[in-house]
């Protein structure tokens, strides 16, 4: 049965990584093996700023910036095939002169499109590069354009999957030709042909969505961490890993915010019992987390989750009506237009607070639209704090010398907002 691997943007970010990457290839033979690869380092963000930089009339910064890409990405080839670059190269420069082109073509239209048209050669870069040195380095290998194997509809951006196109733009490719099959994360394309995004960080979600289509034996998401932790280790340094968890308890961490997997990626696996592993890339020996359908262990641990830039609004009535079922409609149907998540909602009589992701093109409108009918209280640079599975002790140690301005508990999930300004810096984890 297929196993999918999935790579970010850190495990291939140079020559460097990607020698190493082949190492981990060559080590583990696996095959029928589906090899879901994100764009090197930090190019889906260089792409972001190069459209902004396109639609802002393609001067020089737009060219310089086109430039950098071109010469970042060609350095590693060279660094990688020494003397024997010229068909890679050759194919990178034309990814290059692609790119140029297609932007042009497409810049008069709206911009989440020409977003994708543009952004998703970050991917079609990275995999040509290392798909060839998978080859030099003697693995057989086969190129897949994802954007013929994910179908989606032509929402761009936030593209939603079509799973019966997918699962049979894909069959057939879990027959065992010795060949690694290298395609990218975080595109899809349209039926019609157009390039299509998943969403920021989306690249996990892709591996999933292959898994799902081709019956997958199981996803490892290799990470520059061992595997999923009880809070980011790079912001609390007591950190403990997660072994094992479930489906359920991992979407749950995904969704308030731990960055470490796309919450996209649990429920498509979940459906067919496809077991994800989350690895380290760096450390091969170092045992893995788990994520699977046994359930046992989600309570052992506290879990513990910081989304930091936040904006609290309050929001209440301005005749001193209730705020009923009415008016939170109301109220949580602005949000939904505005493209807005709440990571914390919590009504009174008389009040609906909202704990949101301080995206300013997407702020700014929806309370200039609620000060037009509710009377609405606003306060910037706050932390969230979620817990899971938290008891009192704990929620107090955590709380102490902080001002709580929101929260919010239920059975298994504390949420507490702070100002960002005392949630600085590392944390640790109260015993
Ligand atoms: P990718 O290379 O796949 O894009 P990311 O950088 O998105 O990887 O995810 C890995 C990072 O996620 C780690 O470096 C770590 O700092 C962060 N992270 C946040 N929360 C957690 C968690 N609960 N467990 C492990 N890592 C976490
Ligand atoms: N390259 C994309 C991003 O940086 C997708 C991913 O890495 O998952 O958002
Ligand atoms: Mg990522």
């Amino acid at each position: 049965m297929t196993q999918v691997f999935k790579f970010g943007g850190a495990s291939i970010q140079d020559a460097a990584a990607i020698r190493r990457l082949g190492e981990l290839l060559a080590r583990f033979r696996a095959r029928p093996l589906v090899v879901v690869v994100s764009a090197m380092g930090k190019t889906t963000n260089a792409l972001e700023a190069l459209l902004e930089a396109a639609r802002e009339g393609e001067g020089d910064d737009y060219r310089d910036r086109l430039e950098t890409l071109r010469r970042e990405h060609l350095a590693a080839v060279e660094s990688l095939f020494g003397t024997r670059t010229g068909p890679v190269t050759e194919r990178v420069e034309a990814l290059i002169t692609e790119l140029d082109r297609r932007h042009r073509r497409h810049a008069g239209r709206e911009r989440s499109f020409h977003y994708d048209q543009t952004v998703c050669f970050g991917e079609l870069l990275s995999t040509t590069i290392v798909s060839a040195w998978l080859e030099e380095a003697g693995m057989a290998t086969q190129w897949l354009d994802a954007r013929e194997l994910v179908v989606t509809d032509d929402c761009h951006q936030a593209a939603n999957v079509d799973w019966q196109a997918t699962a049979e733009r894909v069959r057939g490719l879990d027959r065992d030709d010795g060949r690694i099959r290298v395609t990218q994360g975080f595109i899809g394309g349209t039926a019609e042909g157009a390039s299509t995004t998943l969403g920021r960080e989306g690249s996990d979600f892709s591996a999933a969505i292959l898994a799902h289509c081709l019956d997958a034996e199981e996803v490892t998401i290799w990470k520059d961490v061992p595997g999923l932790f009880n809070a980011d280790p790079r912001r609390f340094d007591n950190a403990l890993q997660l072994e094992q968890i479930s489906y359920g308890e991992a979407i749950e961490l995904a969704w308030h915010g731990a960055k470490v997997i796309h919450p996209k990626t649990l429920g498509p696996l979940q459906q067919k019992a496809i077991p994800l592993t989350v690895r380290s890339f760096q450390d091969l020996e170092a045992p893995p987390s788990t994520i699977g359908r046994d359930t046992r262990f989600d309570t052992q641990t506290p879990s513990l989750i910081l989304r930091e830039a936040q904006t609290l609004l309050e929001i209440r009535p301005r005749d001193f009506a209730f705020m009923d079922e009415a008016r939170q409609h109301d109220i949580l149907g602005r949000l939904v237009e505005a493209g807005l998540h709440a990571g914390l909602i919590d009504s009174g009589a008389m009040r609906l607070s909202l704990c949101l992701d301080g995206h300013p093109e997407r702020l700014e409108p929806l309370v200039a639209s609620l000060c037009a009918d509710y009377a609405v209280a606003r306060r910037d640079d706050l932390t969230l704090l979620t817990v899971r599975h938290a008891d009192d002790a704990l929620l107090a140690a955590l709380g102490a010398g902080r001002d709580c301005l929101a929260e919010r508990r239920n059975a298994d999930t504390a949420q507490r907002v702070f100002p960002g300004s005392q949630c600085r810096g590392t944390w640790h984890i109260p015993a």
